[in-house]
């Protein structure tokens, strides 16, 4: 198999249909899917070279196959990154970006607003550990400066933070960061890689679920770990030994997807950016939350550092005067408005070709409980839109035909 040459001057566009690309000597078309397990030695000498370490090659699907290695190579060169480690899952990818990296007394700060099976995983697993977890409401520097006026380890954010779309300022974080000597890793799921590039603004590490936008299309889980050549090696080296590869049939999929990432998540944005103008000014939203969105807190912001908006819009149904927004009154009416709808599917993925409502109280965020969905600002009435590839008039006609019904 050859490995093609990438370089590095073309765009980013061009580098998520032709990064990584290799052939076998049949010059097939598209990349090829190794189903293989494993790797045969044509000599025994050349097996014991292998497990010495003194040759370079493929040994065993668990520590590395040519299929993952496209599409390992394909998403770094488009997020800019040295080197990329692809995982079974989103939430191994989150996972390991940190225990591989963190020990008994290690201190991570992360966000409060985060996806909540990384909350469980810091929570039950890293605090039984004797990991020291401190969290900060990540879009108030203030909080950073006090938080990170004491050495750590590790520093994990989402921005935009799923699902009240509260935007980091990663510049302001890194320089924290560096004194504070810690690695900062960013889950850049909502932004994407076409939307956002927090290694460019400071940020040492980026996490995908590649299962979101990636895939794009709901068919495979995923997940990948970007950065430095010696971090991803401890990364690496962990996987390979706990195991949580992705599978090569995965892998290929997810390759392929990002031939159409481009173009899938500039028109989602769009049409996610109109709909949330008309959200905006509709009398029965009270909030609409989106960061290129003039009313957003952080407009400013985000404008700085995200190139496109994403492709999610997250509402707060109004309700009469009085009513308590974490009361049964709330949910019913976000109940109401999503089961009126006909065209966006109720499911908790995000970023796929179909659009997607989700009640984050009841499903994604239920186990953060009344008090903590309160401290990050959402409510009964809040419902979060993953706006897909349809029509987009076909999309507002179905918002509309939700909202009339509350
Ligand atoms: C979905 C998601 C994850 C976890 O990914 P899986 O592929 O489901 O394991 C982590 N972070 C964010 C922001 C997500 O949306």
């Amino acid at each position: 198999m050859t490995a093609e040459q990438d370089p590095p001057h073309f765009r980013p566009d061009t580098l998520a249909v032709r990064a990584g690309m290799s052939r076998t000597p049949f010059d097939e078309m598209a990349e090829p899917i190794f189903l293989t397990q494993g790797y045969i030695y044509p000599t025994a000498a050349e097996a014991e070279a292998a497990f010495a370490g003194e040759i370079d090659r493929y040994q065993y699907s668990r520590y590395g196959n040519p299929t993952v290695t496209v599409f390992q190579d394909r998403l770094a060169a488009i997020e800019g990154a040295e080197q990329c480690f692809a995982t079974a899952t989103g939430m191994a990818a989150v996972f390991v970006s940190m225990a591989s990296i963190l020990s008994q007394g290690s201190r991570l700060v992360a966000g409060r607003a985060l996806f909540g099976s990384s909350i469980t995983v810091f929570n039950e697993y890293f605090a039984k550990w004797g990991i020291v977890v401190d969290y900060v409401d990540a879009h108030v520097n203030s909080d950073w400066e006090r938080a990170l006026a004491t050495p750590a380890d590790a520093i994990y954010v989402e921005s935009p933070s799923n699902p009240m779309q509260d935007v980091i300022d990663i510049p302001f974080v890194s320089a924290l960061a560096k004194q504070a000597g810690a690695l900062f890793i960013v889950d850049n799921v909502f932004a994407t890689p076409i939307g956002q590039k927090p290694l460019e603004l400071g940020a040492d590490a980026v996490v995908y679920s590649a299962t979101k936008h990636i895939d794009g299309q709901g068919r495979v889980l995923g997940g990948a770990v970007l950065g430095g050549a010696e971090y991803i090696e401890k990364v690496r080296t962990m996987v390979r030994t706990m195991g949580a590869t992705i599978s090569p049939f995965n892998a290929w999929i997810l390759a392929k997807s990002l031939e159409t990432l481009p173009v899938r998540v500039k028109a989602q944005s769009a049409s996610a950016l109109e709909l949330a103008h008309w959200l905006d000014i509709h009398p029965k939203v009270a909030v609409t939350r989106y960061p290129l969105l003039a009313s957003h807190p952080q407009y400013a912001l985000a404008a700085r550092q995200m190139t496109l908006g994403g492709t999610l819009v997250t509402i707060d149904i109004a309700l009469p005067p009085g009513t308590d927004p974490h009361g049964a009154v709330a949910k019913a009416a976000a109940f109401r408005f999503m089961d009126a709808l006909e065209v966006f599917d109720i499911s908790n993925n995000l970023g796929d070709a179909k659009s997607i409502v989700t009640h984050p109280a009841t499903t994604t965020h239920r186990r953060l409980g009344a008090d903590g969905r309160a401290a990050v600002g959402m409510c009964e009435a809040t419902v979060r839109l993953s706006v897909g590839l349809e029509d987009i008039e076909d999309l507002r006609e179905d918002l509309a035909r939700g909202l009339a019904a509350i």
